[in-house]
């Protein structure tokens, strides 16, 4: 994939109706905005596209209605959001690409913003359907695609729209695409993958591709205990993919055949069961990751397992993690995602974090500022770091 992608300075928008593809989708709790984290990333795609005098139609899906018109997943609370954000008006559509986005895209003036209404009330949206992305191309001249989240679906949107407009993207991809790209197609070595977290059947079909680019992976989180049983190893009621333990077994081999270091916890803080609720007080101890007890579960690496993994991230040049090493919403069993964190705020390498709540991790317990990067996409950034082609990128004309 071609990491060098065109971006709104390198396309002329003054007059044009630009419709630029955003993530504005933010979480809401009884109709008010919890976090506007996602708008107001948007904020500079936006205000340049102003500044240089396009006529702006903005777009974005929240949540999944799956077709339905759900008046709880409107876009109205971002656009009023936005409004407060930018100090101007933004007009709302009261439709996706229908009548009345038609009317008010054809009124719009230079500068003047407007928000299509939540692009998943239409069922085409997720089937990347033409008709679709044929009326939301003939409402502009130009597609911008700024939502790194959604760029790995081939939906109208995010991808198919641009079948039939130039398209470019804005900062946020941009930001996304050139750090992790640089990273990707020419790694500073040693290059170190840490991966955790609980969706473990995505997660570990991600190994095998990130066996062909590491020195080292790391494999901590609910991940583990899926590599730990195909070890043989008992681990107890732990969260485990059973179905994956062949897959484990080959991957192991892999990467022994690649001559790639692969880590696996070697101590595990193990307890009775999951918190209840989840940072509540919860007893725990540490036992060797060979001699999890039948009745007990893990939900942590151990110390040991830190001092491992913090070694290999601190020697390495480029780290990209992906997944939290225990269950860090709980205060007792952080102390695993914490000594990642840090081993990553320490280190001179290039640091990615890629991953909703390794992301949320590291702003949580602070270490935020001294990443390198950390992606605004979760499912897009482990795709991209796999070396798949995303839909939403691909689909932008290269420089
Ligand atoms: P990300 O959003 O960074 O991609 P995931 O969504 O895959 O990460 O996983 C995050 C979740 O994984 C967290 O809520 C955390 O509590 C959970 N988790 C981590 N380790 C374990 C474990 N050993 N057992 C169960 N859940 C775990
Ligand atoms: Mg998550």
């Amino acid at each position: 994939m071609n990491y060098n992608k065109k971006s709104i300075e390198d396309i002329d928008v003054a007059g044009k109706r630009v419709l630029c593809r955003c993530d504005f989708n933010v979480p809401t709790k009884n109709g008010v905005i919890t976090s506007d984290k996602r708008i107001v990333a948007a904020l500079p795609t936006i205000q340049y596209l102003i500044a240089h005098k396009a006529k702006v139609i903005l777009c974005s899906h929240m949540g999944k209605p799956k077709g339905e018109w759900k008046p709880e997943l409107s876009l109205k609370v971002v656009a009023a959001r936005l409004s407060e954000l930018l100090g101007q008006e933004v007009i709302m559509a009261a439709d996706v690409a229908g009548e009345d986005a038609k009317a008010k895209a054809a009124a719009l003036q230079e500068g003047q913003v407007m928000l299509l209404e939540n692009t998943r009330y239409i069922k085409g949206e997720t089937k990347n359907d033409p008709e679709l992305s044929k009326q939301l191309a003939s409402l502009a001249d130009i597609f911008v695609n700024d939502a790194f989240g959604t760029a790995h679906r081939a939906h109208s949107s995010t991808a198919g729209v641009a079948d039939y407009l130039p398209a470019v993207c804005g900062y946020l991809v941009q930001k996304e695409v050139s750090i992790m790209g640089k990273a990707l197609a020419n790694p500073e070595r040693p290059f170190v993958a840490i991966l955790g977290g609980a969706k473990v059947s995505d997660k570990l079909n991600v190994i095998n591709n990130l066996l062909e680019k590491v020195d080292t992976l790391i494999i901590g989180g609910g991940m583990a205990y899926t590599f730990l049983a195909a070890k043989g190893y008992s681990v107890g009621t732990s969260l485990l993919d059973s179905e994956k333990i062949d897959y484990c077994k080959e991957m192991m081999a892999k990467a022994e055949a690649k001559g790639v270091k692969l880590l696996l916890p070697i101590d595990t803080v193990v307890a009775a069961s999951f918190p209840d609720p989840i940072d509540g007080d919860i007893a725990v101890e540490t036992v060797p990751s060979d001699a999890i007890p039948a009745d007990k579960m893990g939900l942590d690496i151990g110390e040991k397992t830190r001092a491992l993994f913090a070694e290999a991230a601190k020697n390495a040049k480029t780290v990209v993690w992906n997944g939290p090493m225990g269950v860090f919403e709980n205060p007792t069993l952080a102390k695993g995602t914490i000594a990642v964190a840090q081993a990553l705020a320490d280190s001179s390498a290039t640091t990615i974090v890629g991953g909703g709540d390794s992301a949320a991790a590291c702003e949580q317990l602070g270490f935020a500022d001294k990443i390198t990067h950390i992606s605004t996409g979760g499912g897009a950034s482990l795709e991209f770091l796999e070396g798949l082609e995303l839909p939403g990128i691909a689909c932008l004309q290269d420089k």
